[in-house]
């Protein structure tokens, strides 16, 4: 926490600056800033309480507030819809929240260059709701749509659920306004350019912006990829007697050569238990259906009329049974919807208790995925087993994660359901052990230890530095280039272990 002379000095030049309706101290603001989504011990949570909450309308105000901090060397966490999963707008060192949702302006919609211009606070809800009128999309579609701001897809480096047809968000964003660690603005992009999407100019600054969870500054502006509304969408779910049957069929599908193959997503058998045990919404399976596969073609009607023939005679052939229309319809329109509210899960006498949902994700590549399945559900299941009622297995999601390409990579993820209010302290270190035997599954096995959450979290971050980063020489530039733009270390410090770069000389 500030000492109260620096609190008072920095609150006074805040309201100077944004006006005392933007610098916000009681505790009722403060508390909806300190957490994000990912399980914390409800006892603890005054561990990462901000010590001013502050909402810039303009690049100009997050400037002002840049400077102050750096002035009181106050530490700095942007926040946008605060529901990242790796801990990414938490202030574990407390300090001044910058709450960028009063950012959400739409700048320009430029039609002939096929671009959209934002404030970074604008969720993704807004953006397509103002666009689609106009007939076009932009197609970051992650299952957290509904709070995701431009800001925070930019500081994790999302997925989209769309993203072998369409991109993910680094591909989508073709350059950025950016307010560095010292008050600075950049634009960053391919060149010079603001709307080019292809320059051998200079160095890829625009990679090292995105994806670094507010440790080297704040994007408030971004110009953004917009697409025509795609004339035909075709969801199709298969279901297979096996996931050996399912993982041969998404390597035939995913190679099949089909321009509008969009998503391949691969439910495993522990998914399809717990969706036929406790999911209401899901349209039940018969006995013998044990792994389920989602295909989602995006196209002009022609296209994916034809599409559909290919997809069809493919999964049947690897022994897919088709669910249907209205299942198939129904489950990708609810892909926003899932885990948005506490569900139910089950203590072995079958008992029904409320969980929250949690997931840890990884990339992996596709030769890999039974073996990390196996020793992922593995680590779970002891976990669960021990504290039998607090934490559940809900299975898997295999996601193919490669853009504009549905094969090579997969975003796998374990969904876990954890019961907050009963988690003590035992049970949170038991919590962080199983995060980092899930972690090191992934470096066996080669991939990284998250596609789209961030490797910011509790448990799986030392693994994350000292094994996957670590022996590649990744992370000792990182701090290099920590240290160079954030002098101060006042933006999101620690995350990524990142204050290591100011106690070596
Ligand atoms: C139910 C659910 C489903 C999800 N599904 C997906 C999914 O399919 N794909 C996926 O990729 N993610 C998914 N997520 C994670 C989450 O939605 C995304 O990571 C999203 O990008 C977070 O946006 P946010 O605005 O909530 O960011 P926040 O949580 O507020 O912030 C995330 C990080 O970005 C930083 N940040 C915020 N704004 C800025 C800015 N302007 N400049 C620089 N850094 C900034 C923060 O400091 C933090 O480190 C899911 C989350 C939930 C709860």
């Amino acid at each position: 926490m500030l000492s109260t002379e620096v609190l008072d000095r920095t609150v006074q030049e805040l309201v100077d600056l944004l006006g005392k309706e933007n610098v916000l101290t009681e505790m009722r603001h403060k508390v909806t800033r300190s957490a994000s989504c990912s399980p914390f011990p409800v006892q603890r949570w005054k561990d990462h309480l901000p010590d001013i909450v502050v909402l810039p309308s303009t690049t100009e105000d997050v400037v002002g507030i840049v400077k102050i901090a750096n002035k009181y060397k106050v530490p700095i966490v942007p926040r946008g819809g605060g529901s990242g999963l790796a801990d990414g707008a938490v202030p574990l060192k407390h300090g001044i929240v910058i709450d960028i949702k009063k950012m959400n302006q739409i700048l320009e919609i430029d039609e002939e260059n096929m671009t959209v211009t934002v404030q970074t606070g604008i969720n993704l809800l807004r953006l397509n709701e103002v666009l689609g009128k106009l007939g076009y999309w932009h197609p970051d579609d992650p299952a957290g749509y509904i709070n995701a701001t431009v800001g925070g897809r930019i500081g994790c480096s999302g997925l989209s659920l769309v993203g072998s047809g369409h991109g993910h968000t680094r591909d989508l964003v073709v350059s950025l306004k950016h307010v560095l660690p010292t008050g600075e603005v950049i634009h960053v992009g391919e060149g010079g350019g603001k709307k080019i999407r292809k320059s051998a100019v200079g160095y890829r600054l625009k990679d090292l912006f995105i994806g670094h969870q507010g440790t080297l500054g704040i994007a408030t502006e971004a110009v953004l990829e917009i697409f025509p509304r795609p004339e035909a969408v075709f969801p199709a779910f298969f279901a297979f007697k096996s996931f050996e049957e399912n993982y041969k069929a998404v390597y035939k599908l995913g190679t099949s050569g089909l321009k509008t193959l969009s998503a391949l997503i691969m439910y495993d058998e522990r998914k399809i238990e717990y969706l036929k045990r406790d999911d209401e919404a899901f349209i039940p399976l018969r006995d013998d259906d044990r792994s389920v596969i989602c295909t989602v073609l995006y196209g002009t009607n022609a296209e994916v009329n034809e599409a559909k023939k290919v997809i069809f005679k493919i999964a049947k052939e690897c022994g897919g049974r088709y669910l249907g229309q209205e299942m198939s319809e129904g489950d990708w329109a609810s892909r926003h919807d899932r885990y948005h509210i506490p569900f139910h899960g089950r203590r072995a006498d079958g008992q029904v208790v409320l969980l929250s949902w949690h997931c840890e994700d990884a990339a992996i590549n596709y030769s890999e995925l039974p073996r990390v399945k196996e020793k992922w559900h593995k680590i779970v299941n002891k976990y669960v087993e021990k504290h039998d009622g607090i934490f559940d297995n809900w299975g898997m999601f295999m996601y193919t994660a490669n853009a504009y390409k549905p094969w090579g990579d997969y975003l796998v993820e374990i969904d876990i359901g954890v019961n907050e209010l009963a988690m003590t302290e035992e049970i949170w270190q038991d919590w962080l052990k199983m995060k980092e035997e899930i972690a090191k599954v992934v470096v066996e096995h080669e991939g990284t230890i998250s596609c789209c959450h961030g490797g910011t979290r509790p448990g799986d971050e030392e693994v994350v530095i000292y094994e996957e980063l670590g022996p590649n020489g990744n992370y000792e530039l990182m701090k290099k280039i920590k240290k160079l733009l954030d002098p101060n270390n006042i933006m999101n410090p620690n995350k990524y272990l990142l204050d290591n770069a100011y106690k070596e000389e």
